[in-house]
Order: structure tokens, then C-alpha cells, then sequence
């Protein structure tokens, strides 16, 4: 949409409201559903539309597919980050000596190691998130993180593209709604879903989906089930709880959950310390990284995703160790990188303080946490650096620029919200499915795309929490 005419519809209150209508309309049609915060464990009556923008965000085509196109070759760094112990253990050692959860994570790591990973199958499925900014006229797209455990949203974004191509046709741009680009990361993420169960090879298992007490988003997951349904393969939800209380390996690992047998494990949970409430649920994690079962993600793989791994694969030749002879994947992959920092202790750590405390608003600093509204901005990074700056416990972060996107007007739709017309800043991120065999790489492909949009008053967007909403790309 010319961004012109973007602006002139913003000005008009009546229309915005009339669409706003339409749009959610439209989302419910969808079936794009959300439950409420009120009602969590329960679909009686208590859903009602995602939140979303009323206009998709216009970006450059050649970032969209600049992002498309270097997600194989992350989907393969990340495997092969997996598969190299000895860059996980010197990578994550200063990690560990500090931060409990990542500490709890390896020691699973260091127990499979040693016991000998039981199954040769390995599912990935992972989103590697992005901004853009514009320096100087010139567009560049930087990596945010990649998420390699609980990758979500898969299933919302599908619900997602019509919606917008509705509102598009409405405002009379028939020639804008076609540039929306199909999407539907669930059918990808459920095709290597059911490639790993037909490699476990026993038509009676069941994929196992490992999840949360409540969840609101609960839709975005069904859709992925039912795609496996519609393939003849049986789903079941269980919790750490559950997987405690009726879980047991049999004499060749074999993973059984009140008495079914698990061919997949797919965690849509257990990425942050809170989804672990007692010991019980580590052991049941350890049980379930020790089985025969298919772990998507593996525990190595989910410390491949670590904010501290980003910030080690930025240094210089460590892409190149995993790339040896492809110096054209490594130009590409490093190209999304954005300024990534030690806080190690020693010189290099000593620096990227002094950087920090310097200048504040030009970085994040990270925590090893995932789901949104861990990481650090402004003067509040003054302040934690501050009281940690001389110890070791700065190195349970890592520092990394900030990306500053140009803000593009949009209107905000969310349940019992008013309207937000705001100046809004976008996140895309693409969907990373493989399926390896011991050597073989048999699946390796980008699934499909997520576009999501914040407020700029805010640093950090969550759809859940409430401070992002559901977008898509316009490309021009
Ligand atoms: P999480 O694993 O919790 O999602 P992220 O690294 O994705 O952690 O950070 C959460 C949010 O913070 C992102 O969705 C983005 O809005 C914002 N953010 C993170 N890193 C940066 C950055 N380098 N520049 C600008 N914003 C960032
Ligand atoms: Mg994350
Ligand atoms: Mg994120």
C-alpha cells in the first residue's frame, strides 16, 4: 500500500472504525482465535479474534527473501551446532558458572552425552526472528535470535493472510492484496513432524505434544495437530505433570506416556526456568532426552539456540569452523548478524562494558531467557551493569547493538482494547523445518514466514503478553 494512502485512511476515524469491524470479522471467519487471559484452560464460549494490525506492513521484497533464502543454512548450522559438543562446552563454560537454568539444561546435555544419544533421527523446528533498519538510504536486515525449542505461532500466522488481503480489497487496492504471499508454516512444521514418526516406524506411537497448564494460544497449536490428524497420526497433549506421573521407559528406551507409545516429543513448553516447578519436571525432561523418542527440539539443539551461542558464532572464524569450504553460506549467514558482545570476564568483557555504560542506548542487554521481557534497555542497562560489572555474574549476559527500524503508522486491534493508531515497529521471522537420519539430511526447508508488530513506545513485542499483534508483509 503507498504508504500515502495508508496515512489518509489512518486520518479517518469513521472508516478505521467501520474496518476495524471488518478486520475482526474477518479474523473470527478465519477461525484466527485466541482465548482469554481469564479462561486460559477452557474454549467455552471464552475465545474471540487475535489480535492484529488492520493493515499489513510494507517492507522490502529483497530483505523478505533475504531471510527466506539463509534459513537452510541456519537450519544446518544449528544441527550442526548439536552435533559438536566441544563447541557447546567451551561456548556455554563462563554461561553455566552463572546462570542456573542454562547450567540445569547442559548438565541433561553432559548425561546423554555420556550415556550415548539413543536415537539417530533429528527433528528441528525453529524461527529465526528479524528487524531492518535503514542507515544511510541503505536497507539491512539483521537477526534477532533464532528460537530453537517452542518455536510457535506456526498456525496463527496461516489464519493470518486473508484477513489482510480482505481489508486491502475493501479499501479498494485489489492490486496490494495480491502481494500478500501464501503462508501456512503449520503444514511444513507438521510435514517433518510426520516424516520423524514415520522414521520412528510404529504406527501406533503418537506425537506427543509437551505443554503448558494454560494456554491462551492454544489454537496456533491445534492447528499443527490437526494437520497431523488429517495424515492419520495420533496427537496427544501432556505435561511435565503427566509425563512424572505415567511416563516410563521400557528395556530399549522406548518412551511410553499412560501407556501410549511416544514416537515424537514436540515442546511447545520448558524453554524458561517457571515451566520447570519441581525437580520432578527436570527428571521427567532427563527421562525424555534419554528415550528412543524423537525430541524436537534435542537438549543439545535447544542450547544451540542460547543467546550466548549467538553471541559466539558472531566472533570471527567461528562460522567458518562449521562452514569449512562454503565461505558463500558463511558471507551469508553473517550478514544478518547484528553487533553481538562478550561480557566474559577479562579485557574483552572489560570493553564491551565500558561500550555499555558509554553509550546505553545503542545496545540490549540479554539474559539467557526466552518468551519475551527479559532483556535490558536505556538506563536500566547502566544499572544492572553497574552493580555486576566487576563480577562474574555479568557473564550470564550478552551484549548486542540495537536495531532501530523506521516506525510505520498502523492501527492496533486487540479484545477490549480501544483502537491504537500508533507508530508501530515490525519483527518477521521464518520457519526452519529438518528432519536428519545418522548422515543424512532428508528434509531441510523454510516453512513459511511470521510478521509481528508493536507499538514503538514498547521494546519488546509478545503476542501473548499483550504487547505485539499479528501482521503480515507487504512487499514492494
Ligand atoms: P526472546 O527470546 O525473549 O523472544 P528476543 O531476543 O527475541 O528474546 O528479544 C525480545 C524482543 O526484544 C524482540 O522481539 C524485540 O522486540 C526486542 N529486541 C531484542 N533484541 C533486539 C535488538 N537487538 N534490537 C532491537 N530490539 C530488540
Ligand atoms: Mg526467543
Ligand atoms: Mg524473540
Amino acid at each position: 500500500m503507498a504508504e500515502g494512502r495508508r496515512n489518509d485512511l489512518l486520518m479517518n476515524t469513521t472508516l478505521i472504525n467501520e474496518l476495524a469491524e471488518e478486520a475482526k470479522d474477518s479474523a473470527l471467519l478465519q477461525g484466527f482465535l485466541i482465548r482469554l487471559k481469564e479462561s486460559p484452560n477452557s474454549s467455552e464460549v471464552r475465545v474471540t479474534y487475535a489480535p492484529i494490525t488492520l493493515f499489513p506492513t510494507p517492507m522490502p521484497k529483497a530483505i523478505f527473501l533475504q531471510a527466506m533464502e539463509v534459513q537452510i543454512h541456519f537450519n544446518i548450522l544449528v544441527d550442526k551446532i548439536s552435533q559438536d559438543p566441544d563447541f557447546l562446552q567451551e561456548a556455554l563454560a563462563s554461561t553455566i558458572t552463572v546462570d542456573d537454568f542454562t547450567a540445569k539444561l547442559f548438565k541433561i546435555h553432559q548425561h546423554v552425552l555420556k550415556e550415548g544419544r539413543s536415537q539417530s533421527i533429528v527433528l528441528g523446528l525453529n524461527r529465526s526472528d528479524y528487524m531492518w533498519d535503514q542507515k544511510d538510504g541503505h536497507t539491512s536486515l539483521k537477526q534477532i535470535e533464532i528460537n530453537t525449542i517452542s518455536a510457535g505461532a506456526g498456525g496463527a500466522a496461516a489464519r493470518m493472510t486473508d484477513v489482510h488481503r480482505h481489508i486491502l480489497k475493501v479499501t479498494g487496492q485489489l492490486e496490494e492484496s495480491q502481494r500478500i504471499i501464501d503462508n501456512n508454516p503449520a503444514e511444513g512444521l507438521a510435514k517433518a513432524l510426520a516424516k520423524a514418526w514415520e522414521l520412528y516406524g510404529s504406527r501406533r506411537a503418537v506425537v506427543m505434544f509437551l505443554v503448558a497448564e494454560n494456554e491462551i494460544n492454544i489454537m496456533d497449536q491445534r492447528v499443527v495437530e490437526n494437520e497431523l490428524w488429517k495424515r492419520n497420526i495420533a496427537t496427544i497433549r501432556k505435561r511435565f505433570e503427566d509425563v512424572s506421573a505415567s511416563g516410563n521407559l521400557d528395556k530399549d528406551k522406548r518412551l511410553f506416556v499412560n501407556c501410549q507409545e511416544v514416537a515424537v516429543v514436540y515442546f511447545r513448553y520448558g524453554y524458561m526456568p517457571q515451566n520447570y516447578k519441581s525437580e520432578k519436571a527436570w527428571d521427567a525432561r532427563l527421562m525424555m532426552e534419554c528415550s528412543l523418542a524423537v525430541k524436537c527440539p534435542d537438549i543439545s539443539t535447544h542450547l544451540a539456540g542460547t543467546k550466548k551461542v549467538q553471541q559466539v558464532l558472531a566472533k570471527p572464524g567461528v562460522l567458518e569452523h562449521f562452514f569449512p569450504d562454503q565461505p558463500q553460506v558463511v558471507e551469508q549467514v553473517r550478514a544478518t548478524f547484528a553487533g553481538l558482545y562478550t561480557l566474559d570476564m577479562g579485557a574483552e568483557g572489560d570493553e564491551t562494558v565500558a561500550m555499555a555504560l558509554a553509550t546505553p542506548d545503542r545496545f540490549v542487554l540479554k539474559p539467557q531467557r526466552e518468551g519475551g521481557g527479559n532483556n535490558i534497555y536505556g538506563q536500566e542497562i547502566c544499572e544492572v551493569l553497574g552493580k555486576v560489572k566487576g563480577s562474574a555474574e555479568r557473564m550470564a549476559y550478552i551484549l548486542m547493538d540495537k536495531i532501530q527500524p523506521v516506525p510505520t503508522r498502523n492501527c492496533l486491534l486487540g479484545r477490549g482494547k480501544p483502537l491504537k493508531i500508533s507508530s508501530c515497529l515490525s519483527e518477521l521471522g521464518f520457519f526452519g523445518a529438518y528432519v536428519r537420519q545418522g548422515n543424512d539430511m532428508l528434509m531441510n526447508d523454510c516453512v513459511g514466514y511470521l510478521m509481528r508488530t508493536k507499538s514503538s513506545e514498547t521494546s519488546e513485542g509478545s503476542v501473548i503478553s499483550g504487547t505485539a499483534v499479528w501482521d503480515n508483509p507487504l512487499l514492494f
